[in-house]
This record gives C-alpha cells, structure tokens and sequence, in this order.
C-alpha cells in the first residue's frame, strides 16, 4: 500500500546525520513512484513531489530532528495541503430547510450516503428530510425508503403507480413538503449512470436549477482508481458541486482519489464513507487522513510535541556548550527538566514509542511533583552555586533547604541525582550512549 511504501522510504533515511542530494533524489523517487501507484493524478504527483524536494533539500540534524524525521513532517504537511488543510464544514442555509444535493455515477454511494448523512444530521440535533429523485432504476426510490428507515430519518417519495414522474418535479415538492412540516435539512437523492452521460447530467443541472441546493456534493467512489479524475472533472464541468463525499476508503483504495480529487477540481473533500453500516461515515479531515496514508500517526503527534518542548535555540545552545567542552550545571539540568515537562504527559508519550515500557516504568516511579521540588530547590541556589555544585558544603545545602522549605536530606538527594545526571551527560559527550533522561532516577 501507499503507507508501506512510504514507510519503508523514510526507514532508509534513517540514522544519516545529512541529507545528500543523492538522498533527496532517492526519496522522491521512491515516493513518486508510490504515488503513482496508488492511482494519484499526475499533475499532482508533480507538484507534491516538487515541493517535498525544494524543502527536504539541506535539510540537517535540527534540533531533536533528525533528516528522516524532518521528511516525514515535509511530506505529511504536504500531504495535508494536498488534502485541503482545513477540514471543510457543511453550510447551512440562512433561512431553512437547507438543501444538500447528492450527485454522482450509479454505485458510487449516494443512496447509501443519504441515509448515512441523515443519521449524522439528526444526530447533531437537526431535523432531516431524504428525497427520493432517482427515478431511472426501478428499486432506487424503495432503496432511499428503507435507508431512511434504518437511519430513522423520514423520506419523501414520489406517489407509487404514477408512471416515471419527474425527478425535478419530486425534488421542488420535497423541499416544499419539508418547509410546510418543518424539516431543517433536506438531502437530495439523484440519478447515475455507470458512466458519465448527457441524458444524467443535464438532469443533474435540472435538478439543481430547480432547487438551488445550498450544497452540492460529489459523491465519489474512492476505488475507481485513475477513473476518479475525469469522472470528478465531468461532474465539475457538468452541475458542478462544492464538496465531495469519498466512499468505500474501507476497501483497498490506494488513496489516490483521495490526493488527487482536492487538487484537480479545487473543491473540498468534505465526508469519508468507510463501509455499509450508517455509522460508517465520518466528517473528512485532511490531517487525520495524511496520517493514516503515513500510518505513522501516533508518531506525527510525538515528532510535534517534542518540537513544542524543545526549542530549537536552546539545544544548539545545549549542544554548542558541550562541543566547547563546558560542563553540565544544574542551570542546565533544571532547563531539562523543564523541557521535559513541556513535553506534558510524557509518559503518555513514551508509551507511543516501541520499547519504551520500561522507561515508563521507570516514570511512573517518579512522582510529578518531584519535578516542583527540584526546580524550588535549584532556584533556592545562586548562580555561582549553580555553576560549581562542588561548593555546596553543609552550610550552603541548609541555607538552601531553608530557603525553599525542604529538608537538608532532600537537597542532599537532589545534589546526588544532578551528580548522575552530570555523568551521564559526560559518558554521552563521550559517545558512550547510554539510555534513560538525565535526573530521572533509575
Ligand atoms: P448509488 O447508486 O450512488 O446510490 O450507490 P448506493 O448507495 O446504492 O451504493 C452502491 C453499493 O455500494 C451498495 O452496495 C452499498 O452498500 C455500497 N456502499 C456504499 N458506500 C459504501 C462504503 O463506504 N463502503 C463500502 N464497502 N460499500 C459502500
Ligand atoms: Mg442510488
């Protein structure tokens, strides 16, 4: 899948301290080629590709970022953008009911997203109505009924035994009957064919000039493959619509309409249909798909979160410090310890990582407020005291405890665990490595 793919590319990026050109070159490859087997629309595969070179190019060891890290980040806000950034909400009509039409080819989900739509809206508290205006196969209208009736949701339908009728006849009369009992929302069912056809679309347009319909939503079959561009474009060209409804990312849809239809007719992807069952279905959100195409995303949300503790200035200047050979002092143990507070819930965090549970064991060991003593403590010191712990004799540590309200053994403990954690620095400057956080008690 596009996700594998993806994955296995940024695996071998990892552990390069700088990001070659040759790198660089590679990785796009491999993801242009990932992409275009997922079905993604060329145009667009040219441009996220473009982008994710200009901005991966150079990129070095920032921070806590290492280059493979930062690529993911570059290719998962592309992917975002790609997608449509925000996630798009549906506008509701000034003076109700709102008219939402459905439009799309035959299977692509509309019937089913009717009653999908419906349960969603009543369930945030509208008052919705479902119209049944496919009057092509002989079962739609009787399909609509049922849907509406699992979702229990009311349907509008053209009387039985009056011949074909006329579906934009049905559509005015539905939105007449919603206004008349006060129904909020009104969603359009429609036609499709299998493929695009004069006859369907200009009864679409009909339709749609009829009862000016608040929203029009494309409703798009996520496993047609490179299909989706030019049947998303007839529709665009045709009556035209202001969102799009993907259905079936349950299936193996190699996401590619999914990148592409955002880009290539300029209109949000607004609701993603992931199965039969009313419930599946959820509002769209571009973030949350670009993590689930990375399939990484409880690591997205760690990368961001150590970037918020972390600034970037002060471990250069952290890192600087230590080139010049500088010692660990407890100014810089306290700044560590705040960083990693930062972090907020970092046992949480650590829990997102493989192979952190006993590091989380080791946390959960460790009493939060802890963190609010040591700090007291350090502050209680003055800075020549904080640069050169030796000199904390006995009459220093009791001034200290004195000075923050804790117990001379307590500043005694907290000189010990500032004592490891300078070693550890040490044996780490030393290339030695070495697991666990400084000032974290093993
Ligand atoms: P319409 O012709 O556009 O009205 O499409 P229908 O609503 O009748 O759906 C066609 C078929 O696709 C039906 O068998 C639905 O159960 C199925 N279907 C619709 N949405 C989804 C979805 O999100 N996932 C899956 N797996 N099947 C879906
Ligand atoms: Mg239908």
């Amino acid at each position: 899948t596009l996700s594998d793919r993806l994955t296995a590319t940024f695996k071998s990026l990892r552990g390069k301290g700088r990001l070659t050109e040759a790198d660089v070159d590679a990785t796009v490859r491999e993801i242009r080629r990932a992409l275009l087997d997922a079905d993604v629309a060329l145009p667009v595969v040219r441009d996220f590709t473009t982008r994710i070179r200009e901005r991966a190019t150079g990129a070095e060891v920032v921070g806590h970022l290492n280059p493979a890290q930062q690529v993911v980040k570059i290719v998962n806000e592309e992917l975002v953008g790609i997608l449509g950034g925000e996630t798009r909400r549906l506008r509701f009509a000034k003076n109700p009911p709102t008219v939402i039409m459905l439009a799309g080819l035959q299977g692509a989900g509309k019937t089913t997203l009717a009653g999908k739509l419906g349960r969603w809206l009543k369930g945030n508290g509208n008052r919705p109505l479902l119209v049944a205006c496919d009057l092509q196969r002989p079962n739609a209208v009787n399909q609509l009924q049922i849907t509406g009736e699992r979702a229990g949701v009311d349907v509008f339908a053209p009387e039985p035994g009056n011949g074909v009728g006329d579906p934009v006849s049905v559509a005015q009369r539905g939105i007449e009957h919603a206004t008349r009992h006060h129904y909020d929302v009104v969603v359009v069912d429609t036609a499709g064919r299998t493929g695009v056809d004069a006859e369907m679309m200009q009864q679409a347009i009909d339709i749609r000039a009829a009862v000016k319909p608040d929203e029009v939503l494309f409703v798009l079959d996520a496993m047609i493959g490179q299909d989706a561009v030019a049947t998303a474009e007839a529709f665009r060209d045709g009556v035209g619509f202001d969102g799009v409804v993907l259905t079936k990312l349950d299936g193996d849809a190699r996401g590619g309409a999914a990148l592409s239809v955002r880009h290539v007719t300029g209109q949000p992807v607004m609701f993603a249909s992931t199965g039969e069952k009313l419930d599946d279905f959820e509002p769209f959100h571009p973030d949350r798909m670009a993590s689930r195409i990375l399939d990484m995303g409880d690591v997205m949300s760690l990368i961001e979160q150590a970037e918020k503790a972390f600034d970037a200035d002060q471990a250069q200047a952290m890192a600087a410090k230590f080139a010049a050979d500088e010692d660990f002092t407890l100014d810089d143990f306290l700044q560590q310890l705040q960083a990693v507070r930062n972090m907020g819930s970092l046992k949480k965090m650590l829990g997102m990582l493989p192979g952190m549970a006993q590091m989380r064991q080791q946390l959960d060991a460790f009493d939060e407020r802890e963190f609010d003593r040591i700090e007291a403590m350090v502050r209680s010191m003055t800075p020549l005291e904080r640069r050169q712990p030796r000199i904390m004799n006995g009459s220093r540590r009791a001034r200290v405890a004195a000075g923050c309200g804790q117990s001379v053994s307590a500043v005694n403990d907290m000189l010990e665990r500032f004592g490891q954690a300078q070693k550890m620095m040490r044996s780490l400057k030393n290339g030695l490595g070495g697991g666990g956080l400084p000032g974290i008690p093993g």
